[in-house]
């Protein structure tokens, strides 16, 4: 199903889909981030990149699992907590963050099939927006098998054609939202259909961050795993912060504890919440040892999980080329230059 919008009839479209809760990019004080849409009038696709990906949207930072209580002398009582959320629509989701969302998929399914995140994630329909060119300096997507224009983890996509976007509905959820659209859409013309391509064709030739040969990536690293002079050079300056995992969209890992409320009768909650492997205490054993005890064996754990061991157990690299690692790491450690020298490297 292929369709043109009226640029000026976005908000219309979105007033349309009252049966979902729409989330859209908005400014705010952060800068741009997916917010609710409370008035469709307020809806708009002219943004750079946001700060986080939708992610947050499947895998919020913080997540109750469930709930627990238990009375002196008697069994627990736990209580599930899997979220049942109304069905939403996200717009403006940038190819390399969809492409993320299918990362996570696997993640969360290949193993243990997560129910928590699965809740979310079947609940929400995705709308892709097409890059006209790079959001930011720090873009790659192309240099990881991926395109501006690149259409997976999407159920429709949106492409700017100035005037008017050229919408393409993917999957039975995004021809669903189309169809509420009904006489908003007309059907794309043929010249439409030459002018999205042009569009896309356009957008590959826009300049690059660039890794320079991901084939064959996974086994450069393997052989570098003892390579200390390499990862202590380029780690050094790392704060321990932790953004470059938290803003991922592809990142992950979490931690889980028990929040206590009362103690007499116990109760509380079990939470999971993001955790990274850029923290020194996430590989922290309760002897005190700690595996990756400095920030070279944590940087190789970056970029190692997402060039070599993710590749190793799903046949893909887990890192989409969005960049914000890379313009976002307050000191300036940069995954792009970091991958480049591993592959020229020859210590
Ligand atoms: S590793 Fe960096 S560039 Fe790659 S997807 Fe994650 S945040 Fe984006
Ligand atoms: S964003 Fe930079 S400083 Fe912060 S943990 Fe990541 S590499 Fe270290």
């Amino acid at each position: 199903m292929e369709k043109i919008l009226k640029k000026d009839r976005l908000s219309d479209w979105v007033a349309k889909l009252d049966s979902y809760n729409v989330y859209a990019p908005a400014f705010g004080d952060e800068g741009w981030v997916y917010e609710a849409v409370e008035d469709a009038k307020e809806a708009e696709l002219d943004f750079p990149r946001t700060i986080h990906s939708p992610k947050n949207l499947v895998f919020p930072q913080r997540e109750v699992l469930f709930s627990f209580k238990q009375e002196k002398g008697q069994q627990p009582e736990l209580t599930q907590t899997i979220p049942d959320p109304d069905p939403f629509v996200v717009f403006g989701v940038r190819a390399c963050d969809a492409k993320g969302l299918t990362l996570t998929d696997v993640v969360f399914s290949k193993e243990f099939e997560d129910p928590y995140y699965w809740a979310r994630r079947n609940k929400g329909v995705f709308v892709g927006l097409a890059c006209n060119e790079p959001p930011s300096p720090a873009c790659f997507c192309l240099s990881v098998e991926g395109s501006p224009h690149g259409e997976a983890g999407m159920d429709a996509q949106m492409t700017d054609l100035g005037d008017r976007y050229y919408v393409k509905a993917l999957t039975g959820k995004g021809k669903e939202i189309v169809k509420l659209g009904g006489a908003l859409f007309k059907d794309a013309a043929a010249k439409d259909k030459k002018d999205m391509e042009k569009a896309h064709a356009l957008a590959e030739k826009h300049p690059q961050r660039a890794i320079n040969g991901l084939k064959g990536v996974e086994d450069k690293l393997r052989s570098m795993f003892e390579a200390s002079d390499f990862w202590d050079d380029g780690s050094k300056a790392c704060i321990q912060c932790g953004i470059c995992t938290f803003l991922c969209p592809t990142c992950h890992c979490f931690d889980m504890n028990d929040e206590v409320s009362s103690s007499a009768p116990l109760k509380g909650e079990r939470v999971r919440t993001w955790d990274t492997c850029q923290f020194p205490e996430f590989t922290m054993h309760s002897s005190g040892h700690n595996p990756r005890p400095d920030n070279a064996s944590r940087l190789r754990q970056r970029v190692c999980h997402k060039f070599q061991y993710f590749f190793e157990n799903h046949g893909e690299h887990q890192c989409t080329g969005c960049g914000r690692c890379v313009s976002e790491c307050p000191v300036g450690i940069d995954i792009v230059a970091t991958v480049n020298g591993a592959s020229d490297y020859d210590g």
